[in-house]
């Protein structure tokens, strides 16, 4: 909606004053229109006025259209449209009922009129910046958070890969110093990512859109289900080795196409495959299964985790949202839920998850089988 603001409002009261003290207007009122739209009579929002009880009122239906450029001289009140590049922004009206207004008079309240005029076009712009500003900043900002949070798979693959390494070649062997190496710069990183994440949740909370802001256009196509979970297989394997769990993988020998995009159904399997590794605790069981329907496919990441309260599935999606984990010691930004399922929604599938405390969550990612 757009407001008047304060600056205009400033000048709008400067110009009465000065049509009553130079001119002896009895009464005016400046108006600005809002929501101007085809075809549509614009509101009128009243910016200033003197006296202050509104002398003034302004018409019901004012006939805008049949005005000329001119304006209106009604008697001894005149009723002047605000025009900037042929836009009308507003209107003056002004009076004096105890003479006929001069013409070098009129010509002065013509030029007020033009003033207000460009005042008005000057307060829509830097509204329109402002607006805009505000939309580049919350697109960034949840951009940077989904960028952040989207490094955080393959980085911890990466470090588990490493510590792996580490563990299956002596301490003398030469290369032993560079997975060293791996394993502190991998540490750094993922330090700096949660250095960053903290003032990206802030931003994130001050912005007014929940969207995650990942490529605006998804190329859709029918992609190979079976690289991308091989890949997933591969790092959750060895994550679930690290962390003492039991992984097991559950597809059918022969796996259809699906519609999809291939770095996003990654990413988006990904994070339900870490968030089962990181919500189950050790001896547990993690299980990726495909189940393949006529004309779907059902991904499923099963686990006999911390499992989640009924009252937390409502907001599950949510940016930011952490439910009953926000008071708990396992980290998390609340991001990874709802990314995969806004890259879910983008390849026209869906996500449904069902959950018992203290047994488990199943979360089912279900996509179109391509024909
Ligand atoms: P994060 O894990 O970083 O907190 P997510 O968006 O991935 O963020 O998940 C949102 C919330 O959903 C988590 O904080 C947790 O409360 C809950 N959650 C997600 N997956 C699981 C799971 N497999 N088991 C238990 N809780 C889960």
């Amino acid at each position: 909606m757009l407001v008047a603001s304060p600056d205009l409002i400033a000048l709008a009261r400067s110009q009465i004053i000065l049509l009553t003290q130079s001119l002896g207007a009895v009464a005016s009122a400046i108006y600005i229109t809002e929501n101007v739209s085809d075809g549509m009579p614009p509101n009128l929002v009243e910016v200033a006025v003197f006296p202050e009880e509104g002398a003034i009122a302004l018409p019901d239906s004012f006939p805008i259209l049949s005005m000329g450029i001119g304006g209106l001289v009604r008697q001894r009140r005149f009723v002047l449209p605000l025009i900037y590049k042929d836009t009308i922004l507003g209107f003056l009206m002004t009076g004096r009922d105890d003479r006929d207004w001069l013409e070098y008079e009129q010509l002065q309240i013509q030029q007020i009129a033009n003033t207000l005029a460009i005042a008005c076009a000057l307060d829509r712009h830097n509204q329109w910046l402002a607006a805009n500003q505000q939309r580049n900043y919350e697109h960034q900002s949840n951009f940077l958070a989904s960028l952040l949070h989207q490094l955080r798979n393959p980085l911890t693959a990466i470090r588990t890969f490493a510590q792996l390494l580490s563990r299956r070649i002596v301490a003398e062997d030469p290369n032993q110093k560079f997975v060293v190496g791996i394993l502190r710069e991998t540490q750094h990183i993922q330090d700096l990512i949660s250095e960053a994440d903290r003032p990206a949740q802030l931003l994130l909370s001050q912005a007014e859109s929940e969207k995650a802001l990942l490529p605006a256009a998804m190329e859709i196509a029918p992609i190979d289900l079976s690289e991308i979970l091989e890949a997933i297989i591969n790092f959750a394997s060895a994550i679930a080795q690290e962390r003492n769990i039991q992984f097991l993988a559950n597809l059918p020998s022969h796996l259809p196409k699906v519609l999809g995009n291939e770095s996003s159904l990654r990413e988006a399997i990904g994070n339900l495959v870490e968030n089962a590794l990181k919500y189950t605790p050790e001896m547990g069981y993690v299980r990726l299964g495909v189940d393949v329907k006529p004309d779907t496919i059902y991904i499923y990441v099963q686990d006999t985790g911390v499992g989640i309260p009924d009252s937390d599935l409502p907001r599950l999606f949510e940016r930011n949202f952490r439910g009953r984990q926000a008071d708990g010691n396992i980290s998390g930004t609340g991001l990874g839920l709802a990314i995969a399922n806004e890259l879910v929604q983008k390849m026209e599938g869906s996500i449904h998850v069902i959950s018992q405390v203290g047994k488990g969550s199943t979360f089912a990612v279900t996509l179109k089988r391509a024909i």
